[in-house]
Order: C-alpha cells, then sequence, then structure tokens
C-alpha cells in the first residue's frame, strides 16, 4: 500500500476486504486543518479500518495529533492534545446519503473512491473546537480581547481573532 496519503483509492476493495491502513501525515499536508492552526508544525498518526454497517461502506477511524492551536480570548497559541475517532459513512452522492443509518457520519465520496487525508482532515476538523479556549485558569489573560476590542487603533485591530484566521487562511497551500 502506497504512502501518498492523498491518493484516491477505490473504496469497494478496501472495505469488502476490510482493509486496515496505519499512516502519519504531516499536518503541513492538510490544508483545510491548517487553515484553524497556529503552526503547520507536527504529525497526526493513527488507523483506518473499512468495513461495511447495515451495507453502507464505513471507515472507523483513530487519530492522534497534538495542534497547535490559537486561543480565542488571549490570542496566544496553546499545544492541544487531541484523540478522536469515530465511524464514518463514505457516499457517492445524496441518494446514497439518504440511506446511511442514522447517527452515522458521512463523508463524500465521488466515484466511490476516497483518501486516506480526507478521511483523518474530515475526522479532525469535527474533533477540534469551535472557539479554542486555554482552558479556564491557565489562560494568561483572560480580560485582554475585550480591551483590545475597544481601543480601536488599526494596529489593534489587526490582531482580532477572525481576521487573523483569515490571514492563516490566505497565506495558503
Ligand atoms: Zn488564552
Amino acid at each position: 500500500m502506497s504512502d501518498d496519503w492523498s491518493e484516491l483509492r477505490d473504496v469497494d476493495p478496501l472495505t469488502d476486504g476490510r482493509v486496515r491502513i496505519d499512516f502519519a501525515l504531516a499536518i503541513a499536508d492538510l490544508p483545510r486543518l491548517r487553515s484553524q492552526l497556529a503552526s503547520a508544525e507536527g504529525q497526526v498518526t493513527g488507523r483506518v479500518r473499512f468495513g461495511r454497517d447495515r451495507g453502507v461502506a464505513v471507515a472507523d477511524v483513530e487519530i492522534s495529533a497534538r495542534a497547535e492551536l490559537i486561543c480565542q480570548r488571549c490570542l496566544a497559541p496553546f499545544a492541544c492534545p487531541v484523540e478522536c475517532g469515530g465511524r464514518v459513512a463514505m457516499v457517492a452522492d445524496a441518494e446514497e446519503a439518504d440511506r446511511v443509518p442514522e447517527g452515522l457520519e458521512t463523508i463524500l465520496a465521488p466515484g466511490h473512491r476516497i483518501s486516506v487525508r480526507d478521511l483523518v482532515e474530515e475526522e479532525l476538523l469535527l474533533a477540534l473546537p469551535i472557539v479554542p479556549l486555554h482552558a479556564g485558569a491557565s489562560c494568561p489573560a483572560p480580560g485582554q480581547m475585550r480591551i483590545a476590542g475597544r481601543g480601536a487603533s488599526p494596529g489593534e485591530e489587526r490582531h482580532r481573532p477572525f481576521e487573523r484566521l483569515d490571514e492563516l487562511f490566505k497565506r495558503g497551500p
């Protein structure tokens, strides 16, 4: 099995053969995820197991990673260990998505082809907090965001969280 994680693979032989793939990806190779992170350094490791659930092609994804997020209260980066996983149904179109049993996440696999990278990225995006924050007392400057917002000098404006995410996104691959 090749180590090109972005390679599209046919879903049917993977699920019929109950194939298991161990992966190690660089965060830098996950473009949609990278735009939400303070740093593109680090690795994502884990495994994908393919199979069927009530006739539907599924992948069980287990992920271990350490993401550098930006605290939306003090705007400092912090390391967030991520251990996540779940079962996702791979569907080629909306009609197939309708047949997926309730409670299963779905991912689009056009033409019944999917890459390990897309499975991993989707699962990680679901697992990351929508508004990342330092845990309670470990945030060094809990009141700072409000003060910066009122300061309204052009220099400070640029550091407002959403614009900053926007800039990271534009920098892109
Ligand atoms: Zn903080």
